[in-house]
């Protein structure tokens, strides 16, 4: 290239605004610049057609002719090969390359050198640009830059509109938009639609090109001094240790921070003319098109690193945060994977919906979205390079499928759906003061889960008797900072004031594992499931803990307070646990606080350990409840975040409801009141087993309780008791369809 592309963006953005010319004018003006600018003898446009046909829209230098009638199959020559593999490729003799394919219409036979760079959108390949020469020359690196600078501007115009009119572009795959289903799992009960918002929001082009490349090139290196000094404050946090849980992955996007080559390319293309968002923007199409091609899980989470280093950056140019952005008041969101900070940062109340390209159910970006009591679809192969931002978009949260662009008569048949939820909605709201009685007299308590001050709203909406599971973690992960005491303090005291007369179970800071605080610094772990996770961090780190304690007996004077450790693993870690409450309330007692009326102390069975040990556990304890999203994580050894295992095995399985047997025969004789506050109490089915089981005390996700109730209300355990033993005895993996059968049988209402 000889006069650098940033005149030639310029040329070409001109023939661009050629206002009243017609766009295929347009097209063959910007096909003339790049020719003449790149000194090649063709330079030609190819866009894929809805059919995956790459279609010639426009040449210079080869035959006119074969405007619109040159359609490549995907994956055929040079050109089907760019796009498939979504990357440029640049050779001296194409004619011997063996993916070359002979299109006589073209009369491309004189010209022997090629490059051809993918249109990139999402990291998918809507079009090829092409250039050619006669002579056996081969592009040097910087010409194989410039042209993927020309692509994307390219790209992004064509996606716009700009380019080409409505009605040429509705048969071209730019974006798509046709309506599609996709198949994934639930992991929020709903349904809902709303237009799309991309967590990972793409750029508007009208921010591709810069007029002061120099400025921009400072902005640019600004912005990637504060990105890695950021970084760095994290990895070097508190008192020079190590900072953040997730110390690996703050080590990982360091170190491509300092990637030479990515700098470079960015630095490149601002300096060709890009906007420093575009430059980013660009350098993640191209990691994206390459690593999503590759099978490897651990090249794609580095690609997952690269995403999230470029998301970074974007936010850090743009001096923004998601809960600042423009939303509209039906917002879908959608995005490959979302920690649960993420998702708390989008305001509440526009939030309607969410759709992952991957996640798991037990996650707790689907707890908090179940909290939220918004539909929640992940596993959706494919998601994000499907959809477009503010396209139509139905996440169904019972079939756990994903509609894009629905057409019409989907949209109707989804909206009477929705309205018969509402009506099954106003029917449990009727049921809200109708006690949880079954049909033979066992009365149940059906409490629910919180975590925000937000969840205070519902409970009484729900009709639930308390609140069973209260997360204290997440007011830690949706601050910036360290809560002071004061604050967990006015939490906790809204919390019980909002209870009023019913009871709370504050669940004391359960961090680690999926839960990161990039402010509290921990050590590297190779495998936070199984690391300093909640009660071992608390212990190690007395403070942290007593601070909480202290906050909550401060919140609870004069009234009742009901603690609970999580992830206990051995009595003593009870006892030091408990010593500490102690420890606070006697520092209380001699300055002369007011205490709690009455002060429960709880663990929570989370580790498998404990089944063995419920003898020497349960008479320390003033209850217990059991977590049995970590349960069975632990006991099947299947990490809960991770798609790949996390559903490899059935809670409704023999060994899972063995060993929720056992703890309630346990209890129940020493008289230790238990609950179960997993997400497995908020399904009706899972709840008519454990009921059937002995378990009177349930605590669901709010949107859990009525359907809970419901069938709590039809049940007859006498019955459904013998029949449930038997299914103990069976030796499958799973008994799930034998118990939907019993149920069933019963008419019970699952
Ligand atoms: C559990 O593990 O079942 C539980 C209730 O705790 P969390 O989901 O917050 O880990
Ligand atoms: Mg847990």
């Amino acid at each position: 290239m000889t006069r650098g592309p940033r005149i030639l963006l310029r040329q070409i953005r001109e023939a661009l605004g050629a206002g009243a010319a017609p766009a295929q004018d347009r097209l063959d003006m910007v096909v003339r610049i790049i020719a003449r600018s790149m000194v090649a003898e063709v330079c030609s446009i190819y866009l894929r057609r809805a059919s995956g046909e790459l279609e010639l829209f426009a040449t210079e230098g080869l035959n006119p002719e074969a405007v619109h009638n040159t359609r490549l199959r995907p994956g055929e020559g040079l050109v089907g090969e760019v796009a498939r593999l979504a990357q440029p490729i640049s050779l001296s003799d194409a004619p011997s390359h063996p993916s070359f394919s002979y299109r006589p219409e073209t009369g491309e036979d004189p010209y022997h050198a090629f490059l051809g760079a993918p249109l990139l959108r999402g990291g998918r390949a809507i079009g090829v640009l092409v250039v050619q020469n006669r002579t056996e020359r081969r592009y040097d690196e910087d010409e194989v830059e410039d042209i993927q600078t020309i692509a994307m501007v390219l790209a992004e115009t064509v996606a716009s509109g700009e380019l080409l009119a409505e009605d040429e572009l509705r048969d071209v795959e730019v974006a798509p938009h046709r309506p599609e289903r996709l198949k994934g799992q639930r992991f929020a009960e709903g349904l809902a639609f709303g237009h799309a918002v991309l967590h990972e929001a793409p750029l508007a082009p009208e921010k591709l090109l810069s007029d002061d490349p120099a400025m921009e090139e400072a902005r640019l290196k600004l912005a990637l001094a504060t990105l890695k000094s950021g970084l760095d404050a994290m990895l070097d946090g508190g008192q020079g240790k190590l900072a953040g849980p997730s110390f690996e992955v703050l080590e990982t996007y360091r170190m491509f921070a300092d990637d030479r080559g990515w700098n470079r390319s960015l630095e490149e293309a601002v300096r060709n003319g890009l906007t420093a968002e575009a430059a980013v923007d660009r350098v993640r199409n191209e990691h994206r098109a390459r690593f999503a091609q590759a099978r490897d899980p651990y090249i794609r989470e580095r690609l997952h690193d690269f995403e999230d280093l470029a998301n970074r950056l974007l936010r850090v140019l743009a001096g923004d945060k998601p809960g600042e952005r423009e939303l509209p008041d039906d917002a879908i969101l959608v995005a490959r994977n979302l920690g649960p900070a993420d998702l708390l940062e989008y305001p509440r109340d526009k939030l309607k919906g969410l759709l992952l390209e991957e996640g798991s159910a037990a996650s707790h970006a689907a707890i908090v979205a179940r909290a939220l009591q918004i539909p929640c679809v992940g596993r959706l192969m494919g998601l994000r390079d499907r959809l477009s931002e503010g396209d139509l978009v139905i996440a169904d949260g019972e079939t756990g499928e994903a509609y894009l662009r629905p057409r019409p008569d989907m949209l109707e048949a989804v909206q009477s759906r929705m309205a018969v939820r509402e009506q099954r909605r106003a029917e449990f709201a009727q049921l809200r003061d109708t006690p949880a009685v079954t049909l033979d007299g066992q009365r149940i308590s059906l409490l629910t889960n919180a975590g925000l001050a937000v969840d205070l709203e519902n409970l009484a909406e729900t009709g639930a008797e308390g609140i069973g599971l209260f997360r204290t973690e997440f007011q830690f992960m949706v601050s910036d900072e360290l809560p002071r005491l004061t604050a967990q303090t006015a939490l906790y005291r809204l919390v019980l004031d909002a209870a009023g007369d019913r009871p709370v179970t504050f669940r004391t800071l359960d961090i680690g594992g999926d839960k990161v605080l990039p402010y509290l610094e921990a050590e590297r772990e190779e495998n936070p499931a199984l690391g300093r996770r909640a009660i071992r961090l608390g212990l190690d780190r007395p403070s942290l803990l007593r601070m909480q304690l202290r906050a909550l007996l401060t919140a609870a004077a004069g009234r009742e307070l009901r603690v609970m450790f999580p992830m206990i693993a051995t009595v003593d870690e009870f006892r030091a646990a408990r010593e500490l409450v102690d420890i606070e309330c006697a520092w209380a007692r001699r300055r002369g606080r007011p205490l709690p009326a009455l002060l429960r102390v709880g663990a929570m069975v989370e580790c498998p350990s404990l089944l063995w040990h419920l003898d020497a556990l349960l008479p320390l304890t003033d209850f217990v409840s059991i977590g049995t999203n970590d349960l069975f994580q632990y006991m099947y050894a299947a990490d809960r975040t991770n798609p790949l295992v996390s559903d490899r095995y059935d809670p409704l399985s023999p060994p899972a409801l063995r060993a929720l047997q056992t703890i309630q025969k346990a209890c129940a004789d020493t008289g230790t009141p238990v609950s179960i506050c997993g997400e497995l109490a908020g399904r009706p089915l899972e709840a008519f087993a454990l009921i059937t089981l002995g378990f009177t005390r349930l605590s669901a996700p709010a949107g859990g309780v009525g359907p809970v109730k419901r069938m709590i209300l039809s049940a007859d355990l006498t019955a459904a008791r013998r029949g449930l033993n038997n299914l103990l005895n069976l030796s499958t993996g799973s008994v799930r369809n034998e118990i939907e059968s019993l149920a069933r049988k019963l008419n019970v209402v699952v």
